[in-house]
C-alpha cells in the first residue's frame, strides 16, 4: 500500500516530466520556425523542398551561425521552384526586389535534385545546395545595397558573378574548417578545389557571362 507522501512524490515527478517535455518540444518548434521566418515559398514547390531548405538552414544555424545571419540579413526572401528555368539550363537565379520589396530566389530543380549533382552522395548534394543558396543570397544582398545592381555588359556581369562565386567558395571553406564528418569532408574538399581552380579560369566567366560577348 502506498503512503500519501509517495503518491504525492509520484504526482510531482509526473508533473515535472510533463513540464520538461513540453518545454523541450516548444524550444524545438521555435528553433525550426525561426530559420524559415523571413522566407515564403512560391511556384511548384513541395513539402520536401521546404524540409530540405529547413534542414540546411538549421545546419548553418548550428555549425556556421555567421552564415545563417548572412541569410537572415538578406531580408525577406521568396523562394520559388520553377522547373522551366531548369529546363533552360538555369539552376538558380536571384532578383531583388519584387513589388513588395522581397528578394526572389528561383531554383530550376527541386532542392537537392539538380541533374548536375546526379550520382553524387547526399552530402555532396547538400554541400552543392548550400553553396548555390549562399551564391543567390549574395546577389540579393548586393542588389539591396546597390552593388552590382544590373548586369548590362560582360564587365558588370563578371563583377556580380565574382561576388556570388567567392561567397559560394567561402561558405564551403568555413564549413570544411568547422566539420568533422567524413562524408561532408570528402564532398567539401572536392568542391572547394574544383571551384577554386574554376575561379582562376577564363572558361568560368564564359559560362556565366558569355551571353554579353558579341
Ligand atoms: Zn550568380
Amino acid at each position: 500500500m502506498q503512503t500519501t507522501a509517495s503518491k504525492l512524490g509520484k504526482f510531482f515527478f509526473i508533473a515535472l516530466s510533463i513540464i520538461v517535455l513540453v518545454s523541450v518540444t516548444r524550444t524545438d518548434a521555435a528553433a525550426s520556425a525561426d530559420v524559415l521566418d523571413n522566407i515564403t515559398f512560391a511556384g511548384g514547390y513541395t513539402q520536401e523542398d521546404v524540409a530540405y531548405l529547413r534542414t540546411n538552414l538549421q545546419l548553418l544555424q548550428t555549425r556556421l551561425p555567421a552564415w545563417q545571419q548572412y541569410v537572415a540579413q538578406a531580408g525577406t526572401i521568396v523562394f520559388a521552384i520553377d522547373l522551366s528555368e531548369g529546363a533552360h539550363g538555369r539552376a538558380a537565379t536571384a532578383k531583388c526586389c519584387d513589388a513588395q520589396g522581397r528578394g526572389v530566389i528561383t531554383f530550376g530543380f527541386h532542392l537537392g535534385q539538380s541533374p548536375d549533382d546526379a550520382g553524387q552522395t547526399p552530402e555532396a548534394k547538400q554541400v552543392a545546395f548550400i553553396g548555390t543558396f549562399i551564391h543567390e543570397v549574395t546577389h540579393i544582398r548586393d542588389q539591396r545595397s546597390g552593388r552590382f545592381a544590373a548586369k548590362t555588359d560582360y564587365k558588370s556581369c563578371v563583377a556580380a558573378e565574382k561576388s556570388g562565386l567567392e561567397k559560394q567558395l567561402q561558405v564551403k571553406r568555413e564549413f570544411a574548417a568547422a566539420n568533422s564528418d567524413a562524408a561532408f569532408a570528402m564532398a567539401l574538399n572536392q568542391q572547394i578545389s574544383a571551384e577554386a581552380s574554376a575561379l582562376m579560369s577564363r572558361g568560368l566567366w564564359q559560362q556565366y557571362c558569355g551571353a554579353f560577348i558579341d
